[in-house]
């Protein structure tokens, strides 16, 4: 089964608002192993959108149509599904009904009963938190649902009425997709094109990548008629990108790499502390965040290079002068995890913000004192500057969870 969407709004168009609806239909669809090819975004248009309605049904079985379902004249959807498949607008006791609880009492215009049209042959979906009804109408071996645009009326909607009742009408069509999230530092696209560049062109299960911050998404996708098929056919190809990529993969679906890294220190009884210039309290904050590491984090503190550190703290947490990066990095390590009595300290050094806008500088240093052995590591910083703090906070965890690895 094939679907398609049409998203009607002007505001959508002029960026004024993000499609939050098209990611809630995209995301049931899949789960539902129903196809969707394409997507469709319309302003406030009778015309267009009715266009818009007889393209899809040229090429879908089944169309979305999200939005334009209040009463002014800038709601448009159900005059152009009328137009568009020649069915008069005709008055639907049910959808009245939903308009009027819709008014809970108060008065009602008279302009809110267009609201109550339905086109004809059409059924009425209900509406329990909003005023506009909804509609699912089959004409032509196609099905229509006109969907209102109020996020939390759409996805409702969507859940308890839409689905369901395509669930009864078209048991046999649906297959399930399943997919695996496989979580990747430490190496970037292009790298991962050489090495399992092969597997991407897999059909069934697909492999993908995604881009998130300084790491990346692996996702594994397979659809099939029943839940075990699908899951065999992951698990066939998650063995296989492990045996090529392993030290790469630091987790899977929801996992996030401080919580990896949370888990990995509780097991061993370990502490962390950090040390931030860079990154700017950002490192703390992730860690912080994540229940997982929030449990092994003992604190931190952020330094500022260019400003002299008052003379209340100790001499050891200012960044020495007139030492390699690597040393200065090193010796905040050690003096946070002593400062904090955890057993493992972890500072980022870097460039400040205007070393990286004249482009002077470019490389961070991560300094890691685990249990009075130190470690520091170099990296270059690609990303653009406004996003280096979290790029740095990235690199940081990335430093950690490599060095864990070669230790555990
Ligand atoms: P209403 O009765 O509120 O007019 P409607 O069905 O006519 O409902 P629209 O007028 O298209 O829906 O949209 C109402 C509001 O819902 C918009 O102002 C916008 O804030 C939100 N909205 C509409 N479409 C979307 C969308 N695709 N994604 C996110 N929000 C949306
Ligand atoms: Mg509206």
């Amino acid at each position: 089964m094939i679907a398609e969407a049409i998203f009607s709004g002007t505001e959508l168009l002029l960026g004024q608002i993000l499609n939050t609806n098209a990611q809630s239909l995209q995301q049931t669809l899949a789960s539902m192993g129903i196809d969707l090819y394409h997507m469709v975004t319309v302003g406030d248009n009778r015309q267009r959108c009715a266009d818009a309605i007889l393209q899809a049904a040229a090429r879908a079985d089944l169309i979305f149509i999200g939005g334009g379902l209040g009463p002014t004249v800038d709601d448009v959807s159900r005059e152009a599904l009328s137009e568009a498949l020649k069915l008069p607008l005709v008055h639907n006791e049910t959808a009245l009904k939903v308009v009027e609880r819709g008014w809970q009492g108060a008065d009602m215009p008279e302009a809110a009963l267009v609201q109550a049209l339905v086109p004809a042959g059409g059924e009425v979906l209900d509406n329990t938190i909003g005023i506009a009804p909804g509609i699912l109408l089959e004409q032509r071996g196609k099905t229509f649902i006109l969907l209102p645009g109020p996020p939390e009326e759409f996805e409702l909607m969507l859940a308890e009425q839409a689905i369901p009742s395509l669930q009864s009408r078209y048991a046999e069509e649906f297959g399930i997709i399943q997919t695996r999230v496989l979580k990747i530092c430490g190496t970037g696209e292009s790298y991962l094109m050489g090495v399992i560049g092969d597997l991407f062109k897999s059909s069934s299960p697909t492999v993908s990548t995604c881009v998130k911050g300084s790491f990346l998404d692996l996702s594994i996708t397979a659809k099939a008629e029943d839940e075990l098929v699908a899951r065999r056919a992951i698990e066939n190809m998650e063995k296989t990108l492990r045996k090529r990529i392993n030290q790469f993969i630091f987790g899977a679906d929801r996992d996030t790499l401080p919580g990896v890294i949370g888990r990995l220190l509780e097991r061993k009884g370990h502490s962390l502390a950090v040390a931030e210039e860079l990154s700017g309290g950002r490192l703390a904050n992730m860690l912080l965040n994540d229940p997982l590491s929030a449990r092994v984090f003992a604190g931190g503190m952020v330094l500022r290079e260019q400003v002299p550190v008052s003379q209340a703290l100790p001499a050891k947490l200012t960044r020495p002068a007139g030492v390699p990066e690597s040393e200065a990095a090193k010796g905040l390590a050690s003096s946070i995890r002593k400062l904090t009595g955890s057993s493992v300290g972890m500072s980022v050094l870097g460039p400040s913000l205007q070393e990286l806008q004249a482009g002077t500088r470019r490389m961070i240093t991560v300094g890691i004192d685990l249990e009075d052995e130190v470690y520091a590591e170099e990296t270059w910083l690609w990303d653009n500057k406004n996003q280096a703090d979290l790029c740095a906070a990235e690199m940081a965890l990335q430093s950690l969870w490599q060095l864990l690895q070669k230790l555990v």
